[in-house]
């Protein structure tokens, strides 16, 4: 796909992409990848990051598969120092990487489960914020985008581990969107709906055709499908973008509001 307008074009820059090697992370790295931006894609699963570096290198960017989890503050130190010393540069930040987490009312929930979905997708997400922030605001521009969900927004059901880390992110965006927009550094956030994806594979197995019902689009979104609102957000695009969360949901939403 040709890149139609040169506010969206990404070559010359590098993103970072955590959680990148599946799902959601992976289409936007492939979005990323046809506007030309270079690629690190971090998780846990090295075999993972290798494979998705394959697929992305075949659009003619650079890659580096990292190993990294994200709660770990040394691996999340380590894997911006491998991007700074394979490209010199880090543009963008998607953080990306989640978990569901326990899945089960609160009194099942034991502390080791919300301490971990709290380490992942909200503390995993500050700590890769930090590591690159200083980087992007000596440079003057930098753009982070936090996947959150909308179940930051609306409550799920027996998730409150997942909602509360996902509100958290939420608010993380608006504070940090605050600070450093001074610096040249845009953060903003994107709230998916249901998106069919490994995280979720097992429950929409089970409810698929009920979760098309409720959304007023008539069908799940697929993994790539936030490709669009990502390079809006990381490109020169969306350059006057501060703290705003895109809501990408196909509608589900608006009918539960
Ligand atoms: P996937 O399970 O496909 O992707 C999650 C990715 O995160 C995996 O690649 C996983 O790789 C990585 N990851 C998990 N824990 C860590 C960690 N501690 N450190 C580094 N990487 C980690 O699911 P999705 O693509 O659906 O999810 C991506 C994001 O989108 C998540 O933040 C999720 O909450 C959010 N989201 C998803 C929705 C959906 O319906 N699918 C809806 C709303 C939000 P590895 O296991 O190798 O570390």
């Amino acid at each position: 796909m040709a890149v139609v307008d040169e506010a969206f074009d990404l070559s010359g820059k590098v993103a970072v992409i955590t959680g990148g090697a599946t799902g959601i992370g992976l289409g936007i790295a492939q979005g990323f990848a046809r506007a030309g931006a270079d690629l690190v894609i971090a998780a846990r699963r090295i075999e993972k990051c290798e494979a998705a570096c394959a697929v992305l290198a075949e659009y003619g960017v650079g890659t580096l598969a990292v190993q990294c989890d994200v709660s770990r503050e040394r691996d999340v130190q380590a894997m911006i120092d491998a991007a700074l010393s394979r490209f010199g540069r880090v543009d963008i930040l998607v953080n990306n990487a989640g978990i569901t987490g326990a899945a089960k009312p609160l009194l099942d929930i034991e502390l080791t489960q919300w301490q971990k979905t709290l380490d992942t997708n909200l503390t995993g997400s500050m700590l890769c914020a930090r590591a690159v922030a200083g980087h992007m605001a000596e440079r003057g521009s930098g753009k982070i985008i936090n996947i959150v969900s909308a179940g930051g927004i609306k409550p799920l059901a027996n998730s409150a581990d997942y909602c509360a880390s996902k509100a958290g992110l939420l608010m993380l965006t608006d504070s940090l969107a605050i600070e450093l927009a001074g610096k040249g550094i845009n953060v903003n956030a994107i709230c998916p709906g249901y998106i069919e994806s490994d995280l979720n594979k097992d429950l929409l197995d089970k409810i698929r055709e009920q979760a098309a019902r409720k959304v007023p689009i008539g069908y799940m979104a697929k993994p790539d499908s936030l490709q669009g609102a990502a390079l809006l957000l990381a490109s020169d695009a969306g350059d006057y973008m501060v703290g705003a969360s895109l809501v990408i949901d196909g509608g589900s939403l608006l009918t539960t509001r």
